[in-house]
C-alpha cells in the first residue's frame, strides 16, 4: 500500500530527505528537480512507513487506500514517472544527501553573521530557515505590507487552502528567537539599500516578480480589460487591489494564456460561491461572485494542446471540480498531438483533454458556468467602443480570423520582476543579474560582471517567474551558501552599530512598523473573524485595519519603544 503525492505538492523536497528508502524523485540533486511539476513516489520501492507524510509541509501525501475520488488519478501520475519494470525491481537509489551548508564561522573579533532579507514570501522564508539553523546567525526580514508571506497570502487561489498550509512552516521560522520581522517597512522608501547594508553583513532580496508581462495589442486598457494576476490579488484581498474595478456582469470572460494562473482564475470564477465562502477569499470578491452573470470562461492559448503551460496536477484538479469543454477543432488537435506524444507528462495531459466534453452547444443557462479551453489562437486586438466587447484572434500560423465575444478580457501571460533601487537590473529577462545568488554589476569585471559586495538575490527576482512554492527552497539554499562562503572568506563588512541602532532607525523612519507580535495579533484577529462564519480566516484588506489589529499585540520592550515613537510623532 504505497503512499501517493497529490495535487498540492509544493516541491520543496522535505519528503525526499525524510524518506528512509529514497523512493521519492526527482531529488533536489537530480537534473529534473527544478523543472518537474511535482515529486513522485515510486510505488514499487515505497515501504509505507509514512515518514514523508509528517515531513510534507502542505499535507500532499496520502496512503493510496485513503485517496478520495479527486485524488485517485495521482496514483497513476506517481507511478508513471518511473519506468515500467517487473514488480520486484526497484529504481536504484541515487544520492539524496541534504546539501551541506558550511557553517558561518564564529570569530572572537567579528560580529555573528547578520542578514537582512527584503521580502517575506517563500524564497525569503526558506532563506531565513537555512540561515537560522546555524549558530548565532541573526535574520531581519523587511516587508512592504503589514502582513508577510507574499504570494502564499496574495497569489495562491483561495480554494487551494492545503497549499497555504506552508505558512505554518513559515510561522515556525518567524518564531525563532534570532528572527525579527520589520513589516510595513519599504526598502527604497523608508530605508535605502546602503543604510540596510550598513546594519547587516548582507542584504538578500527575495522580492519576487510583482508586475505582469503586458500584452501590447490594440484595445488592452479599455474598461473590461485587465490582468489575471491583478484579479488574483483582488480575490485574495491584497490591500493594493481591494478597489480594483471588477465587473462580472457579462456572460463570457476570455483569459489569454493557459498557465496555472489562468486555471486558478477560471476555476474561481466558475466555482459556486457557497464553496468559496468556506475559504479565505476576500469578502468583496465573494460578494461580486454571488452576483456574477458569467456563464463561460474561455482560456485561449496561442499554441497547441501539447504546449499547454498548465501542469498535469492542476489539470487533474480542474477537471475534477469544474465543467471543462473543448471545441471540435481542438478535439481533433488533441487527437493529432496524442498520436505524436511520447513523454508521459504530455500524454497524461492530452489523455485528459481528449476525454473532455464538446463545446458545440452554447454554454448552458442553468447550473455552474463552464470553462472552455481553446488552442492556436493568437490575440490581435480587443474590440469595443467604451469597454471591451470581444477579442479578435488569428488562428496561429494562418490568416484566418476568429472573434470571441467577451465582457471581461484578462491577460495571463506571466509575472515580471521590477528593478530594485540601487541594484543592477536586466530589462530583457527582468531579473537582477546574479551568479548563484550573488548580485553582479554587469558594468565591471570580466564578461558577466563583478559581484556587488553584500548584495544577494533569491526566488523569482533571481531566476524569473517559474516554478512552485517549494522550488524556492533549493534556490534560497544556493544563495545562502554564497552568503556564508563570502562571510567566511572575510568579504562582508561588519554592521556599523548594535542591533538596537537599527531598530531606532527603522522606527524613526516608519513609526507604524509591525513586528512579529504585531503580525501574530493580525493573524489571530483574522482567524477569529473567519471562525465566526466557518472560514479559515477573514482577511483585513485595508492597511489601517491591519495596523489597528497589530496595535492590540501584547507589550514587549521593543513594542513599548514603538508606541513611544508613535506618541512622539503624534505630539510633534
Ligand atoms: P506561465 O506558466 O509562464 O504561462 C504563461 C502563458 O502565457 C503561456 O500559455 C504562454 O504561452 C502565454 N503567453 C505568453 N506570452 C504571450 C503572448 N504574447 N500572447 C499570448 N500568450 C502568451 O505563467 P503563469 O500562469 O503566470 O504562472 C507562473 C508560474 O507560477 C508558473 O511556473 C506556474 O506553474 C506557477 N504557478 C503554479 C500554481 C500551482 O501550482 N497551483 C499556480 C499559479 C502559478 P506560450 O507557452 O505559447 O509562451
Amino acid at each position: 500500500m504505497p503512499h501517493v503525492i497529490t495535487q498540492s505538492c509544493c516541491n520543496d523536497g522535505s519528503c525526499v530527505f525524510a524518506c528512509p528508502v529514497n523512493c521519492i524523485h526527482p531529488t533536489p540533486d537530480e537534473p529534473g528537480f527544478a523543472t518537474s511539476e511535482m515529486l513522485y513516489i515510486d510505488p514499487v520501492a515505497c515501504v509505507d512507513c509514512g515518514a514523508c507524510v509528517g515531513a510534507c509541509p502542505v499535507g500532499a501525501i496520502v496512503p493510496d487506500n485513503r485517496l478520495d475520488a479527486k485524488q485517485l488519478p495521482f496514483a497513476e501520475v506517481n507511478a508513471s514517472y518511473y519506468p515500467e519494470r517487473p514488480a520486484d525491481v526497484k529504481v536504484p537509489p541515487t544520492s539524496k544527501l541534504a546539501p551541506v551548508l558550511p557553517a558561518a564561522e564564529v570569530h572572537a573579533r567579528r560580529q555573528p553573521l547578520t542578514v537582512a532579507i527584503v521580502g517575506s514570501g517563500p524564497a525569503a522564508m526558506y532563506a531565513a530557515d537555512e540561515l537560522l539553523v546555524q549558530n548565532g546567525v541573526r535574520v531581519n526580514v523587511f516587508e512592504r505590507l503589514p502582513t508577510p508571506y507574499g504570494l502564499v497570502r496574495a497569489g495562491v487561489a483561495p480554494d487551494h487552502q492545503e497549499t497555504k498550509r506552508i505558512t505554518q512552516l513559515f510561522d515556525r521560522v518567524a518564531g525563532h528567537h534570532r528572527f525579527r520581522f520589520y513589516l510595513n517597512v519599504e526598502i527604497g522608501k523608508h530605508l535605502s539599500h546602503a543604510e540596510l547594508l550598513a546594519h547587516h553583513h548582507a542584504v538578500l532580496y527575495a522580492v519576487g516578480a510583482p508586475e505582469d508581462r503586458r500584452l501590447d495589442i490594440e484595445g488592452m486598457g479599455l474598461p473590461g480589460t485587465g490582468t489575471a494576476t491583478a484579479l488574483v490579488a483582488w480575490i485574495n484581498g491584497h490591500p493594493d487591489f481591494a478597489h480594483l474595478p471588477v465587473d462580472l456582469g457579462h456572460e463570457r470572460v476570455v483569459i489569454i494564456g493557459n498557465g496555472n494562473v489562468a486555471l486558478d482564475v477560471a476555476r474561481v470564477l466558475t466555482t459556486h460561491p457557497d464553496d468559496l465562502s468556506r475559504t479565505d477569499i476576500a469578502d468583496h470578491a465573494l460578494q461580486a461572485l454571488r452576483g456574477s452573470a458569467i456563464r463561460e470562461v474561455v482560456i485561449a492559448a496561442r499554441r497547441g494542446p501539447t504546449h499547454s503551460a498548465f501542469t498535469l496536477p492542476e489539470l487533474i484538479g480542474l477537471t475534477g471540480t469544474s465543467d471543462v469543454v473543448l471545441d471540435a477543432a481542438d478535439h481533433q488537435r488533441v487527437r493529432d498531438d496524442l498520436a505524436a506524444a511520447s513523454d508521459p507528462l504530455t500524454r497524461g495531459k492530452l489523455e485528459i483533454l481528449s476525454s473532455l466534453g464538446g463545446a458545440s452547444a452554447p454554454a448552458p443557462r442553468i447550473g455552474r458556468p463552464r470553462i472552455r479551453l481553446a488552442y492556436r489562437l493568437t490575440p490581435r486586438r480587443v474590440l469595443g467602443r467604451r469597454r471591451a466587447s470581444a477579442v479578435e484572434f488569428s488562428v496561429t500560423g494562418t490568416d484566418e480570423v476568429r472573434r470571441i465575444d467577451a465582457g471581461l478580457v484578462l491577460t495571463s501571460i506571466g509575472y515580471r520582476g521590477k528593478p530594485i533601487r540601487d541594484l543592477p537590473f536586466d530589462d530583457a529577462t527582468a531579473v537582477v543579474p546574479n551568479d548563484g545568488g550573488r548580485v553582479l554589476d554587469p558594468r565591471g569585471g570580466h564578461g558577466s560582471g563583478r559581484p556587488v559586495p553584500g548584495a544577494y538575490v533569491a526566488g523569482w527576482i533571481k531566476r524569473g517567474p517559474t516554478g512552485f512554492i517549494g522550488t524556492n527552497k533549493a534556490c534560497s539554499l544556493q544563495t545562502v551558501q554564497a552568503v556564508v562562503a563570502d562571510f567566511n572568506a572575510g568579504k562582508l563588512t561588519d554592521p556599523v552599530a548594535e542591533p538596537l541602532a537599527l531598530e531606532r532607525l527603522v522606527l524613526a523612519r516608519q513609526p507604524d512598523t509591525v513586528d512579529s507580535a504585531g503580525w501574530r495579533a493580525i493573524d489571530a484577529a483574522e482567524i477569529a473573524r473567519g471562525n465566526n462564519d466557518g472560514r479559515p480566516r477573514n482577511k483585513f484588506t485595508a492597511v489601517a485595519d491591519m495596523l489597528a489589529a497589530a496595535a492590540g499585540a501584547p507589550q514587549t520592550p521593543s513594542r513599548r519603544r514603538l508606541r513611544a515613537r508613535r506618541r512622539e510623532r503624534i505630539a510633534g
